[in-house]
């Protein structure tokens, strides 16, 4: 069947949809920009699912972290709408389907549950709304909310994901390289991580198996603090990282707000994944970061 993937074009989009095709699926990305074997937001609010539609996994999402946009009310609009708008839209199309997908898979962040230093979070945790972060995770798991229908549901609390190609890896690879990588401080922060294999893998993983439901932690069993993951990564790159990035700078260059992303953190355990049998390929974060920063 095909698989139809919004935001496919991105850093974990195109990763999956690599994936997927491996695996003989068929791929449809929903994309801003029109091109061959996509179809645009608006082509999916006017005509709904494309025929033959089996599974629905949505990957859109503004970069929260993009230092060239400032924080402010238009910014955080674009952020917004880009998660809920594109979730909503999809819940719609598969309401609207006549012939459902088997399943409808959604992101969500860890950023839902409160930093803090202490507390251990899995999923029957609640997450309070405290700030705009945590607000946000709250309406993109509710737009993804179906009433009762034959496709079952599944979101994933993803934690920061580790791949070469995009996201955190590829903004601190440069620095590090360079020697000048160091810990977010205070450092001792907690850091939620997933390696991009095993997020790939546990989204095939919901998809081919029928019992898969609700919410899930993406994230690896092992935690770690932010010093822990820097002292991992630099050793994996051969390097020091001496040079602390103090509070106060991210503070200044990203907003407070949004810098709490990485000066805070939470400790978050994967059990309802670990309850399904799944197996991690970089359950540890040395391993994970030996991968990702292998020569290829
Ligand atoms: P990317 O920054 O690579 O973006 C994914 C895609 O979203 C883009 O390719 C783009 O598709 C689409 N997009 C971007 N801005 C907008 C917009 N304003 N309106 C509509 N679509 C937009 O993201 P990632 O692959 O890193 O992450 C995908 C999702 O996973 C995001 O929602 C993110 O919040 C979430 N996530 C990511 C984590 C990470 O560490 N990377 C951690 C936890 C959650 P196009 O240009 O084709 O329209």
């Amino acid at each position: 069947g095909t698989v139809l993937v919004g935001g496919g074009s991105g850093f974990i989009g195109t990763h999956l949809c690599n994936v997927l095709k491996n695996k003989g699926y068929g791929v449809t990305v929903i994309s801003r920009m029109p091109g061959p074997q996509r179809m645009t937001w608006n082509d999916l609010n006017d005509s709904g699912l494309p025929h033959g539609t089996t599974a629905v996994i949505n990957l859109a999402g503004q970069n929260v972290l993009d230092i060239k946009q400032r924080w402010n009310a238009g910014f955080k609009q674009n952020v917004f709408n880009s998660r809920i708008n594109t979730t909503s839209s999809l819940a719609k199309a598969i309401l609207n389907a006549e012939v459902k997908p088997s399943i409808f898979v959604t992101l969500s962040g860890v950023g839902i549950y409160k930093p803090d230093k202490y507390k251990e979070y899995d999923e029957d945790s609640v997450g309070e709304e405290f700030d705009f972060l945590s607000h946000l995770c709250h309406e993109w798991e509710n737009a993804a909310k179906l009433p009762v229908c034959d496709t079952r549901r599944v979101t994933i609390r993803s934690g920061v994901v580790l791949g070469r190609t995009g996201g955190m890896i590829k903004q601190l690879y440069l620095p590090f390289y360079f020697g000048l990588g160091g810990p977010v401080a205070p450092g001792d922060q907690f850091l939620p991580w997933i390696h991009m294999s095993d997020l790939t893998r546990l989204i095939l993983f919901a998809m081919e198996n029928p019992k898969v439901n609700g919410i899930f932690n993406g994230v690896a069993p092992q935690t770690v603090t932010n010093k822990e993951f820097t002292e991992a990564f630099a050793s994996a790159m051969r390097r020091p990282a001496f040079i602390p990035v103090p509070k106060f700078v991210l503070d200044l260059l990203l907003n407070e707000e949004r810098a709490n992303m990485l000066t805070q953190g939470q400790k978050v355990l994967p059990k309802r994944v670990a309850s399904l049998g799944f197996k991690f390929e970089f359950p540890d974060i040395k391993s994970a970061c030996k991968e990702v920063v292998k020569k290829r």
